[in-house]
């Protein structure tokens, strides 16, 4: 079978990998297509689209958007959309002055806590890509202050947690409109973190985004168990709505997930990235 990815972040946002990295493994595992797609940041796409071009290989610029959403995480993925879009670029560039503020009050709060770390520290862990609280996670690590990553996110930067401090968000339909007018395809990443209350709730949600444009529903993921897969895949044909997979890579800073496979028995289709494409042919 032919496999692919559709689910990977870059050091643009999380991952360890740079773009033309993370493209040059795909390769090298011999998947047949690569999307990147970086939390809230299309920074990392030229990239991957030019390393993409000078090898000949297939990879699908696309995004990973958080929406608001309660009690559990709204992610919103987007393909094909155009890096250049005006509209979304403006968006994400208030998401990160946002985060920016955020980051200073998490630094704060951690200082207080004790942690004697600055912001050029963070920075660096980040390594000139978008900060956020794995890399927070790194330096506490580092520094001694926790043991491990998984460790500073328990007891400090959770939500309820004493460095906790909330990320801005944009609403779902906001998000949705925004990737379609980019040219883009909105997909409701990994359903099992919003914490719905069984798959009628989902049923209920689904129809809704549907409304406001969403197309797809990711139903291969790394941590969906086989019945959590079948079930969205049902869910998928039942409301007309294309499946999608990925594995949610993030190289090292995600120990465990591997590209492409997960945490192991992952396989994504070709046909699922067949079916987007035919989708975007129409729009
Ligand atoms: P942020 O956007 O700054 O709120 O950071 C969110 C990122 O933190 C997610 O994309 C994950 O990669 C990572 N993350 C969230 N929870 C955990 C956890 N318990 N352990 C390790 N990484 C986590
Ligand atoms: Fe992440
Ligand atoms: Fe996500
Ligand atoms: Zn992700």
């Amino acid at each position: 079978m032919n496999l692919i990815d559709l689910h990977t972040h870059t050091t643009a946002s999380d991952g360890s990998l740079s773009p033309t990295e993370l493209v040059n493994l795909a390769r090298r595992l011999d998947l047949k297509a690569v999307a990147v797609t970086d939390h809230d940041t299309m920074a990392g796409l030229p990239e991957a689209l030019a390393a993409g071009r000078a090898l000949n290989y297939e990879v699908i610029p696309g995004i990973e958007i958080s929406a608001e959403f309660r009690p559990g995480s709204m992610h919103i993925l987007g393909y094909f959309i155009d890096p250049a879009d005006p509209n979304l670029n403006q968006r994400l560039g208030e998401l990160q002055q946002a985060r920016r503020t955020r980051n200073i009050q998490m630094l704060t709060k951690l200082n207080a806590l004790g942690l004697a770390a600055s912001m050029e520290d963070i920075e660096a862990a980040a390594g000139g890509g978008q900060i956020g609280r794995p890399h927070f996670a790194r330096v506490m690590t580092a520094k001694g202050f926790v043991a491990e990553p998984n460790q500073a996110f328990e007891l400090y930067l959770k939500r309820g947690r004493p460095a906790h401090v909330e990320k801005f968000r944009l609403n779902p339909p906001e998000a949705l409109t925004l990737i379609r007018r980019a040219g883009g395809l909105p997909v409701l990443a990994h359903p099992a973190t919003l914490r719905l209350n069984g798959l009628e709730a989902l049923e209920n949600l689904v129809t809704g985004l549907k409304n406001q444009g969403l197309a797809g529903l990711e139903v291969y993921y790394s941590d969906h168990t086989p019945q959590m897969a079948a079930d969205f895949l049902a869910l998928a044909r039942k409301f007309d709505l294309l499946p999608t997979g990925g594995s949610d890579f993030h190289g090292q800073n995600k120990p465990g997930v591997d590209l492409g496979r997960g945490r192991g028995d992952l396989a994504v289709p070709y046909d699922f990235l067949a079916g987007l494409k035919q989708q975007k042919g129409k729009a």
